[in-house]
């Protein structure tokens, strides 16, 4: 979400006469944008800011300012802290960036912009083209949070649930569609959560598939609560979305989901993803896992090591507890640091090995791949799978934009390699 958001926000600071540039010593402005979901982010935000002072040492100071979620959640501690930021701007406000830049030109004094204001925010927005032109493009939908996990600082950051107009939607998604996009991405903390006078995250797919130019569908982050027989149904009914669900899970202990006010049992989980599977026995899962929960003991997690070797999810994110300030969990009793780093190694070895086999088992079989860009120098291609698996292919062909049938001929953790399915004899190759 942030990836779309800088991506807005490029294209509004455009009327107050900014334009990207690359030789980032000259900037006349630095925007930072943040998250907040775990610490590591916040320490970066201190890091950069202090980069941009020292290129700038013997400079006249460009204009700082930091918007995203860490912005809205520590923004006086930031300004307090660092006074070479010149203001924070909070995710629902950043329409008002450019008030702010104004501003700050004319000297005004520092500024925090941290209100929720995400109507406002959406009809600026709105106004102003997205100028977006990758082949795979992002698209908020949706944004915020009521379900409050006791871990997570997005209720507090995003604020309350908010569902843009399917109007204003599909207008952007045609936007992106002749801007060059083959892929769109819906996005919300709660993308399933979507709810415009009735009309359903389904409903959107349905809309969007009508676009000609649009090859692919995908949507994340959904929440397994949300997940209704509508959208279910939509795995079967369409064909231009992908069959890979992003469905986190957090943990796989029923006593650590409802600790974590997750609101689902282990058991609802898998009869979702059994319906999914029927529905269509094409679909893989990925899923995020927090390891190291407070009150996680060594049997609930190995309910966790279970779920994944259960699942077989072909992909993972998985992160040790990282406790928020002013979330519910933060006050709760951590579990021992160098217990949690143990768990997640074993963790992520269970769950590479579970990804690698997957990905072995691709080798020599055929993968319908949407290409996005051209590496740079060279006759290769990236692109990605059906399944988002990074694919590259070499060829003397401008791929871009197109989908290919390509062989998988090898491939590590990350990227799997591949031919022109057509340069060779189709027989060759498992279907
Ligand atoms: N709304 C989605 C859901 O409920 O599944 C998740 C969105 S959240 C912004 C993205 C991921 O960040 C979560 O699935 C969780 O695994 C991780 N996360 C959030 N807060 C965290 C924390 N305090 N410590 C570690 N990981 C965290
Ligand atoms: Fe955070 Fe997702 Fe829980 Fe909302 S549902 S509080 S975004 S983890």
């Amino acid at each position: 979400m942030n990836e779309y958001d800088s991506n807005r926000i490029y294209d509004l600071t455009k009327k107050v006469n900014y334009t990207k540039t690359d030789r980032i010593d000259e900037a006349d402005c630095y925007v930072l944008n943040t998250c907040h979901i775990r610490e590591k982010a916040t320490d970066k935000v201190y890091h950069d800011v202090g980069r941009v002072k020292k290129k700038f040492k013997d400079k006249k100071k460009p204009i700082v300012i930091v918007t995203g979620c860490v912005a809205q959640a520590e923004g006086e501690i930031l300004l307090k802290r660092e006074k070479y930021i010149d203001a924070v701007i909070g995710p629902q406000s950043f329409h008002q960036l450019n008030n702010t830049i104004v501003q700050i030109e004319k000297n005004f004094k520092r500024q925090n912009v941290t209100n929720f204001d995400v109507i406002n925010k959406f009809d600026t927005l709105n106004q102003i083209k997205n100028s977006c032109n990758k082949v795979s493009s992002f698209l908020t939908i949706q944004e915020g949070c009521d379900k409050f996990c006791k871990f997570c600082v997005v209720p507090y950051t995003r604020g309350a649930e908010y569902s843009r107009s399917m109007k204003e939607l599909l207008i952007e998604a045609e936007e992106l569609a002749d801007n060059g996009a083959r892929e769109i991405i819906l996005l919300g903390q709660n993308v399933n959560a979507y709810d415009y006078n009735g009309k359903k995250l389904s409903d959107i797919i349905h809309e969007i598939s009508k676009i000609k130019k649009l090859k692919r569908i995908r949507y994340t982050t959904s929440h397994p609560i949300d997940f209704t027989n509508d959208l279910i149904n939509t795995h079967a009914s369409s064909n231009k979305l992908m069959p890979l669900i992003h469905l986190p899970v957090q943990s796989g202990s029923n006593k650590i989901l409802k600790s974590m006010n997750r609101k689902h049992t282990i058991k609802d989980y898998l009869t979702l993803v059994d319906k999914l599977k029927k529905i269509n026995p094409n679909i893989e899962f990925s899923s995020d896992f927090i390891i190291g929960f407070p009150g996680e003991t060594e049997i609930d997690f190995n309910e966790t090591v279970k779920l994944m070797k259960k699942v077989e999810y072909i992909n993972s994110f998985s992160f040790i507890f990282s406790p928020r300030p002013g979330t519910p969990a933060a006050k709760m009793i951590k579990v021992d640091d160098s217990l949690s780093k143990k768990r997640l190694k074993i963790f992520q070895e269970i769950a590479g090995g579970i990804k690698l086999k997957y990905r072995q088992n691709l080798f020599g079989k055929k993968a319908l791949v949407l290409f996005e860009n051209r590496m740079k120098n060279t006759n290769k291609f990236f692109g990605r799978d059906e399944y988002s698996n990074a694919v590259v292919v070499r060829s003397d062909e401008d791929l871009i934009g197109k989908i290919k049938e390509v062989k998988i001929v090898n491939g590590n953790q990350n990227t799997l390699f591949g031919e022109d399915y057509h340069k060779f004899n189709k027989k060759e190759y498992a279907a």
